[in-house]
C-alpha cells in the first residue's frame, strides 16, 4: 500500500520500527498531492520545501533518541483559518489575500513542537461561513467520491484532503458543525471538542462563543492520536479550560456494554434523507449488540436551534469581523476618497457575498432596537437547548444521530438558497450551542455510492468517552477508512 494511503495510526508505529522514514511518508504524500490535487483543490497553499525540511528534522529527532509524539514525522494540513507564521492564511477570503501572520495558532505551535510535518493549508468557505466550501473566494474543492458535488464545508478542504490522502490527517474548525457535516461528506472521522478543550489563540475569530479546533482523520484512532497533541489548557486562551488531558488513545479500547446511549427523536425528523435514516439505525443495532443500552429521549427545543444559531453567531461575526478594515490586514480598496470611503469600498469588494449577508444580518440583530427582541431572546432560547441537553445526559452517556439530513449535494443546488444551506445545519448546530464534544464516523454508502456519517455526542469534557464509543462502534461497522476512486486512477 501507498504510504500516503496509511492511517496515522500505522505511520506512527512503522515510524516507530524504522520501517519508513518521515521523508518516505512526506515524499509519498507531496507524489499524490501532486496527481490529484488539481482535481480536487483541497489545498489553497501547497508547503513542500519547508515540509521536506521538517521531515528531516523529524527523522534526526528519531536519530537522536529525543521525545517522539504520535505526529512526529507525520505529514498533516490546516484549514486556512488557522495563523502559520510567514505562511499565507486566508480564511478563504479575498480580504486576507496574501496575508501572512507573524505567529503560529497554539495548535500549530504544539504540532510543531510535537515534530508533525505540515503540509499547507486547505480550502474553506469564506471565514468560515458555510456547508459548502462554494463560498471560498479563490476556488471550488471537490468531493473525492464524486466530483460533481461539494465536499461540505467549511473545512470542505480538511475532509477532503483526508478523504483523497493528500494528507494523513488535517485540523478543521467547528462552529456550527463545519468539522462534522463535510467529514460525513467525504467518509472520515470528524471531531468537535468540547468548547474549551483546545486552545483557540491564533485561529481566525467568527463565533468566538462557538468556534472549536478539532482533528479530520482517516479513523477514529487517528483521531484520539491527534485530540491528545492539541488539546490542554492555553493561557492565551481564557475560555480553554485546566483541566487534565486524559489518555485518549490509550482509552479507545475500554469496554462500553454498560453505556446507556440515547437515540434523540427530534434529530429522526421530517426531511431526513431514508438512506441516511436507514444507514444510521443500523449503526444503533450494531452498537447495541455491544450490550450498550438504548433508549428514546427527546430534545424538545431542537426546532430552534437554527433561529437561535443563525443570529447568534452573525452576531458576534458582525463584532469579530469588523477589524478587517482596510488599515490592519489584508485587502484594501484603491482610489478611495478619504478614510471612511477607503473602510467602504475595502468592505464592499473584499468580502463575499455570504459575508456581507451575515455582517448585516449581526448588525441588524445587535442594534439598540432589536437587541431584545433577537439577539437576547436567542441567548435564552441557548440556554434553553443547553438545558434539554443537561436533562438528557442525567440519563444517559452519549446520544447517537445523523450528521446530516441528506449527503453530499451536488454544486450550485442551495448556494442561491441561504436559508435551505442553513435549514441543513439542523442536526450540528445544537451541540455547539451546547458547547458539547461530537464526532461523526462513517455509518455507510447510499446507493449512489455517497458517505453518510454517524453523529456520536457526549457530556462536556467527555472526549474519552466520546472517543471510546466511536471506535467500538467504526471497529463493529468497519466503514473508515475506505478510499474513494479518483478519475484516471487503475481499479
Ligand atoms: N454551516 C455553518 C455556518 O455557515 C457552519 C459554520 C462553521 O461551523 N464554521 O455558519
Amino acid at each position: 500500500m501507498e504510504l500516503y494511503n496509511c492511517s496515522l495510526e500505522e505511520l506512527w508505529q512503522r515510524l516507530e520500527k524504522g520501517e519508513v522514514s518521515s521523508l518516505e511518508v512526506t515524499r509519498s504524500v507531496f507524489k499524490r498531492i501532486a496527481e490529484v490535487d488539481e482535481t480536487v483543490g483541497a489545498y489553497l497553499e501547497i508547503d513542500e520545501k519547508r515540509a521536506l525540511v521538517q521531515a528531516e528534522a523529524a527523522d534526526e529527532r528519531r536519530r537522536q533518541g529525543q521525545e517522539i509524539t504520535p505526529v512526529t514525522g507525520i505529514p498533516l494540513g490546516l484549514k486556512d483559518l488557522l495563523s502559520t507564521a510567514g505562511l499565507k492564511t486566508t480564511c478563504g477570503s479575498k480580504m486576507l489575500a496574501g496575508y501572512r501572520p507573524e505567529y503560529d495558532a497554539t495548535v500549530v505551535s504544539r504540532l510543531r513542537e510535537a515534530g508533525a510535518v505540515i503540509t499547507g493549508k486547505l480550502n474553506m468557505d469564506e471565514f468560515a461561513m458555510g456547508s459548502s466550501t462554494e463560498n471560498s473566494s479563490f476556488k471550488p474543492t471537490r468531493n473525492p467520491w464524486d466530483l460533481k458535488r461539494v465536499p461540505g464545508g467549511s473545512s470542505g478542504g480538511s475532509t477532503a484532503a483526508v478523504a483523497s490522502a493528500t494528507a494523513i490527517a488535517t485540523l478543521g474548525s467547528d462552529t456550527g458543525g463545519s468539522i462534522r457535516q463535510p467529514a460525513s461528506f467525504c467518509g472520515v472521522v470528524g471531531m468537535k471538542p468540547t468548547y474549551g478543550r483546545v486552545s483557540r489563540y491564533g485561529l481566525v475569530a467568527f463565533a468566538s462563543s462557538l468556534d472549536q479546533i478539532g482533528p479530520v482523520t482517516l479513523t477514529v484512532a487517528d483521531a484520539a492520536l491527534l485530540l491528545g497533541v492539541i488539546a490542554g489548557h492555553d493561557e492565551r486562551d481564557s475560555t480553554s479550560v485546566d483541566l487534565p488531558v486524559a489518555d485518549y488513545y490509550g482509552g479507545l479500547k475500554n469496554e462500553i456494554k454498560d453505556l446507556r446511549i440515547g437515540v434523540p427523536a427530534e434529530y429522526f425528523g421530517a426531511g431526513l434523507d431514508p438512506e441516511v435514516e436507514a444507514a444510521v439505525r443500523l449503526g444503533c443495532r450494531q452498537m447495541a449488540a455491544t450490550g450498550a443500552r438504548f433508549e428514546d429521549v427527546s430534545l424538545p427545543h431542537t426546532d430552534y436551534a437554527v433561529a437561535t444559531y443563525y443570529l447568534l453567531a452573525t452576531a458576534e461575526a458582525s463584532s469579530n469581523l469588523a477589524r478587517y478594515d482596510g488599515v490592519k490586514y489584508g485587502f484594501r480598496a484603491e482610489d478611495a476618497d478619504g478614510l471612511i470611503d477607503m473602510y467602504r469600498k475595502t468592505r464592499a469588494q473584499g468580502f463575499g457575498d455570504e459575508v456581507k449577508r451575515r455582517i448585516m444580518l449581526g448588525t441588524y440583530a445587535l442594534s439598540a432596537g432589536y437587541y431584545d427582541a433577537y439577539y437576547r431572546k436567542a441567548q435564552q432560547v441557548r440556554t434553553l437547548i443547553t438545558r434539554d441537553f443537561d436533562k438528557v445526559f442525567a440519563g444517559c452517556d452519549v446520544l447517537v444521530a445523523p450528521v446530516c439530513p441528506t449527503p453530499a449535494f451536488a454544486f450550485g443546488e442551495k448556494v442561491d438558497d441561504p436559508l435551505s444551506m442553513y435549514l441543513s445545519d439542523i442536526l450540528t448546530i445544537p451541540v455547539n450551542l451546547a458547547g458539547l464534544p461530537a464526532i461523526s464516523v462513517p455509518c455507510g454508502f447510499t446507493k449512489a455510492g455517497l458517505p453518510i456519517g454517524l453523529q456520536i455526542i457526549a457530556k462536556p469534557f467527555a472526549e474519552e468517552t466520546l472517543l471510546k464509543v466511536a471506535w467500538h462502534y467504526e471497529q463493529m461497522a468497519g466503514w473508515s477508512g475506505r478510499r474513494p476512486q479518483l478519475a484516471g486512477e487503475a481499479v
